[in-house]
């Protein structure tokens, strides 16, 4: 499993987690007390084998990313640290347009390794985190991993499935084995608490969910495109281009429909893009410096400015609307 790869006569192996590499970067140096906490961070690229029967979308995959972090903390600190990447957590979930979640508290099984005051400063603190955002939870009796405490929280997604996300993860066994410490005020050495934590999970996973959320109809700021313009004749061409140019300038992301089809059938397929905004443009539009604009959802909004639709993008882009 972890033969390695040669790669110009060097050796070369595939990452399975991104753990070990921060818990280096920890002891890279003596930590004192006034050091921590330390939060690493990484856009962590890992492979895991999954067997080709499970493989599914961009659920399950080979290779993913994760938006990983190892926080390394005292025990007057564990609290705030977990309230903090909740906070963070529930602020990016929120962001995209996630408000269904359920907490799962996991917490000491039969065979654990760690201090039982530890484990149980952990919980409560996992506990507390989870009622001060007054998030629903249930509690997964026994159901942590053997080195620590854990809250997972699932998403509903539009159709009420649920889908694993976010965990916040401590581990008692990492400092154990890698012998961490830092230098405490009485100049002694300490165990630094360590937590794992990943947001979103993987960026792969992640953007299955949002898509499966939205069926694809994604608010305006995420819509990979967010307008097309469609002329009615060839004539009206050249001044889609000019409007997609404008728009782009304004921080839009735009296509001009150029094809040969009718405008019904181009219409038809924008909707079936899901592009929020279809920017129609016949001999009126073009005397008037307008666009005709419809929705998505086939509300026909009727011709309005340039200017007037760019101020209209930016808000549903500012606010994060549908439309
Ligand atoms: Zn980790």
């Amino acid at each position: 499993m972890y033969a390695p790869m040669d790669v110009e006569g060097q050796e070369y192996f595939i990452k399975p987690m991104n753990c070990p590499f921060h818990i280096q970067i920890y002891r890279s140096r003596t930590r004192s007390y006034r050091d921590l906490p330390i939060r690493l961070a990484e856009w962590g690229t890992v492979y895991r084998y999954e067997r080709s029967g499970v493989l599914h979308g961009l659920t399950r995959v080979r290779g993913f990313t994760q938006d990983d972090a190892h926080i390394f903390c005292r025990p007057d600190q564990v609290e705030d640290e977990i309230g903090r990447v909740l906070d963070f957590t529930l602020h990016i979930l929120r962001s995209f347009g996630l408000t269904d979640f359920r907490a799962y508290l996991a917490t000491r099984p039969e065979k654990a390794v760690g201090e039982p005051a530890r484990w149980e400063q952990a919980t409560e603190a996992l506990r507390r985190a989870i009622e001060a955002h007054g998030l629903a939870y249930e509690v997964d009796e026994g159901g942590g991993a053997f080195y620590g405490p854990k809250i997972d929280l699932k998403i509903a997604d539009a159709l009420g499935r649920e889908w694993q996300c976010t965990t916040i993860q401590f581990d008692f066994n990492l400092p154990e084995r890698w012998d961490l410490a830092y230098v405490g005020e009485d100049g002694k050495e300490h165990r630094p608490y360590m937590v794992h934590r990943a947001l979103l999970g993987s960026m792969e996973r992640f953007f299955g969910v949002l898509i499966e959320h939205y069926g694809g109809a994604f608010p305006v700021w995420l819509a990979p495109v967010q307008a097309v313009l469609i002329p009615i004749a060839d004539r009206h061409l050249d001044y889609c281009y000019q409007v997609a140019e404008r728009l782009r300038e304004a921080g839009l992301r735009v296509e001009v429909n150029a094809s040969k089809e009718r405008m019904g059938a181009k219409i038809r397929d924008a909707q079936l893009q899901k592009i929020p905004y279809m920017l129609v443009v016949g001999d009126r539009e073009v005397k008037g410096g307008n666009v005709a604009v419809r929705l998505r959802t086939e509300e026909n909004l009727g011709a309005i400015s340039v200017d007037a639709f760019i101020a209209m993008a930016q808000e549903a882009i500012a606010e994060k609307r549908s439309l």
